[in-house]
């Protein structure tokens, strides 16, 4: 069957999950194992086990992060494939020094953005867990677009909680049974790497502790969007 963007803004979260699936045969998500990605990937399971989940392995990721993507993946037996850059942190910190601090956009691209467009291109459709109420650059989020890779490939992305609210990601885990990540415990409420997140300072906007505030996006979710 075919998905068009009108049909996806109408659609559950779950039918619109299984949709895409039996849509796209050549499907993946992207995983922080934050809470939202998490309940994307409890869905996507349910029709495809093996679902390929990325995970942008940058190694500034606290190691409560690490520990709880490596619990998970044991207890689902994900197909989980890390996204690692070219460099490892001692080397980048050797050549460039601490670019979180000095240059955070570049070190997103290094570590985030370049991995994650050449795990990419394997697929035809990009499950991920963003939701409009994140932050207001994700407000006009559609469920269902379509992006350009470097490589002129176009991907389908597909966001299934798009007008979730926290609620009700947080119910979903809690009905489902599904162990989160203990930072969340801690009161931080968007995990990223370590050394850009800090506890939201803002209350209405839980983006508002990453990268204390001089961005809001690491480029991952922004790069060549059409509608
Ligand atoms: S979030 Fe921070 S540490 Fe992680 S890749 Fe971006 S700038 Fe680097």
């Amino acid at each position: 069957m075919s998905l068009t963007p009108e049909t996806a803004e109408r659609l559950s979260a779950e039918a619109l999950v299984r949709a895409a699936l039996e849509a796209y045969p050549a499907a993946c998500l992207t995983c922080s194992f934050q809470a939202e990605d998490v309940v994307v990937l409890h869905m996507a399971r349910q029709h495809r086990p093996d679902l390929p989940v990325l995970f942008l392995d940058t190694g500034y990721h606290f190691p409560e992060t690490y520990a709880y993507r490596d619990r998970l993946a044991a207890a689902w037996n994900l197909n989980l494939i890390n996204l690692t850059p070219p460099l490892s942190v001692a080397e980048q910190e050797a050549r460039f020094g601490q670019l979180y601090r000095t240059d955070p956009d570049r070190c997103c691209r290094l570590r985030k953005v370049e991995p994650l467009v050449a795990g990419l291109e394997p697929y035809d459709l990009w499950l991920t867990g963003l939701r409009r109420e994140q932050s207001p650059t994700r407000a006009g989020l559609k469920k269902l677009e379509t992006h350009t890779l470097p490589s002129g490939k176009r991907i389908a992305k597909l966001s299934p909680l798009a007008d979730w609210d926290w609620k009700t990601v947080w119910a979903y885990l809690e009905v489902h049974e599904i162990p989160h990540l203990p930072l969340y415990d801690q009161g931080y409420r968007s995990i990223g790497c370590a050394p850009c997140t800090s506890l939201p300072t803002d209350p209405t906007n839980p983006r508002s502790g990453r990268w204390g505030g001089r961005k809001l996006e690491c480029g991952i979710h922004t790069f060549d969007r059409e509608g």
